[in-house]
């Protein structure tokens, strides 16, 4: 039986990866859905580690939730391995840029220096596969955010990455979860459960998303 109040390690928002001081990589996560997730977590009595990229919405003022703000996946990385050990629940919400440039120059590239026009880059850590690796009590949580094929990869990512359950959302197109405020979602267990949710706004979906982890997390 778990403890009555959970500690949730929850990442949230798009990471930044800088070429040079002027120019970065990243995506257009607003990261308002992992927020959601630490808010209805916290008004449920429960206590958050918020490790968040940078987001374009208000963070939450509860004092139950600990705001971490980084801006790469490596700073990311590390600030999240730090508290995993002793968090209950790890819900990886964020959009982690899975490149960074190979070099960073400490000088803005000139636009016509030689070669200013390649870009060499390196894989970022997967950070979720990792901590699915080192997973012991914890419940992990990933999300899957998908142009084509959304539940055939996000069923190969549940059990590629240890996870528990992962939350499979459609980007791109009119329906796209990137920057809207509402999610349609699809939740897939590793005991073989699928579970869909309509289209609701992103701050009900994740009162109802807490909800049903806390549940299997009893179970
Ligand atoms: O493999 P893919 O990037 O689609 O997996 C998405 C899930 O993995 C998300 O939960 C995301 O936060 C996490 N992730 C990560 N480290 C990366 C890339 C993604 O933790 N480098």
């Amino acid at each position: 039986m778990r403890k009555h109040r959970q500690f949730f390690l929850i990442s949230a928002g798009p990471t930044r990866e800088f070429l040079d001081p002027a120019r970065y990589l990243s995506n257009p996560s607003s990261g308002r859905m992992g927020i959601e997730l630490a808010r209805a977590a916290s008004r449920l009595g429960h206590d958050v580690h918020l490790v968040h990229g940078s987001c374009s919405i208000r963070l939450p003022r509860s004092p139950r939730v600990r705001a971490c703000a980084v801006t790469t996946a490596l700073q990311m990385r590390k600030e999240l391995c730090k508290v995993f050990a002793r968090s209950d629940f790890l819900i990886m919400a964020a959009a982690v840029c899975d490149f960074r440039a190979k070099r960073f120059s400490a000088r803005k590239i000139k636009k016509t220096a030689p070669g200013a026009h390649v870009l060499k880059l390196v894989r970022n850590p997967d950070i979720l596969c990792e901590l699915g690796q080192r997973k012991k009590h914890q419940i992990i949580v990933g999300f899957s955010a998908e142009s084509h094929d959304m539940i055939r990869n996000a069923k190969a990512k549940l059990c590629a990455k240890n996870l528990d359950f992962i939350v499979a959302n459609q980007i791109g197109g009119t329906a796209s979860a990137f920057g809207s405020k509402t999610n349609r979602v699809f939740v897939f267990g590793k005991d073989g459960s699928s579970n869909s949710y309509a289209r609701i706004s992103k701050k009900r979906l994740a009162g109802l998303l807490i909800k049903f982890f806390l549940k299997s997390g009893s179970a």
